[in-house]
């Protein structure tokens, strides 16, 4: 089956002052992947998110997502997208339970907080308030509010930072649990284990450009292909895999 574009970039441009922050980037992300954006620190990757989710104004450039255009229509996609808000945006004196069904209350949405919990694991917090959960509970409550909108496209933007192993692969079974349900989803990382093992294809932004596209194992077979080899003989295990080993794989970060 083809794959569909659900978000279309052109020539996008974003300039802040004389300094060109994105120097006129194109890509589409398809319906219903995983789609990786790596790249340095300062690359323009927040900035070219922010702009999809129509939370920045471009400088120039078209950019339309799920058909919409973010020139005409930003509120129509702002309701068809989910975006994960820093941790600031959390009232401090609210639990868990009272935080979804504030954000209910503001999508207009008819959903309950167990509801939501269930689908991140955390219904045995809902009694606790943000600050007293662990870095992978908190980024799993953050997912949840990003999914109250039944989102067709949800943004995350370093999910992972921070977190423990066992925390992060927690995190990448339920990114692709939500992809297997239907929702792309649109992923910032620094770690190219985490890209390489949990998006269907990559962008590499450099310096305002995408300088490369494509699935991980492609550009991987392609650098082997072109006849580069890894210095050191690989290990058939690595200390993450020992830490795993030791620590077990189970949802405890409690
Ligand atoms: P990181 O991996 O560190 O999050 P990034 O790829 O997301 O980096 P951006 O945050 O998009 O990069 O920043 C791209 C460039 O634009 C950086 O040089 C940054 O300093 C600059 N920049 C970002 N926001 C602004 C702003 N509001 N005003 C001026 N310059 C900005």
């Amino acid at each position: 089956m083809a794959k569909q574009p659900i978000i279309t970039v052109k020539n996008l441009v974003k300039n802040y002052g004389d300094f060109a922050a994105v120097k006129g980037i194109s890509f589409d992300v398809y319906d219903g992947e995983i789609f990786g954006l790596l790249g340095p620190n300062g690359a323009g990757k927040t900035t070219t998110l922010e702009i999809i989710e129509t939370l920045r104004d471009k400088t120039s450039g078209e950019v339309t997502v799920d058909g919409l255009s973010i020139d005409n229509d930003a509120n129509k996609i702002k309701q068809r997208i989910g975006v994960q808000l820093q941790s600031a945006g959390y009232y401090p004196n609210l639990n868990l339970s009272e935080l979804i069904t504030l954000f209910c209350g503001l999508y207009g949405i008819d959903k309950t907080p167990t509801e939501m919990l269930e689908k991140v694991a955390l219904t045995d917090k809902a009694k606790s308030k943000y600050k007293e959960l662990s870095g992978g509970q908190k980024q799993r409550f953050s997912i949840a509010t990003t999914l109250i909108n039944n989102p067709k496209i949800i943004f995350l933007d370093e999910p992972t930072t921070g977190l423990d192993p066992q925390a992060r692969r927690n995190l990448w079974d339920l990114i692709r649990e939500i992809r297997d349900n239907g929702t792309t989803v649109v992923i910032t990382t620094h770690y190219m284990d985490e890209a390489e093992e949990l998006c269907d294809r990559v962008a590499f932004v450099d310096g305002g450009r995408i300088v490369g596209i494509d699935t991980p194992n492609h550009f991987i077979d392609q650098l082997v292909e072109s006849g580069f080899e890894r210095k050191k003989q690989v290990k058939m295990a690595n200390l993450e895999d020992v830490f795993i080993n030791l620590t077990g794989k189970e949802w405890r970060e409690g």
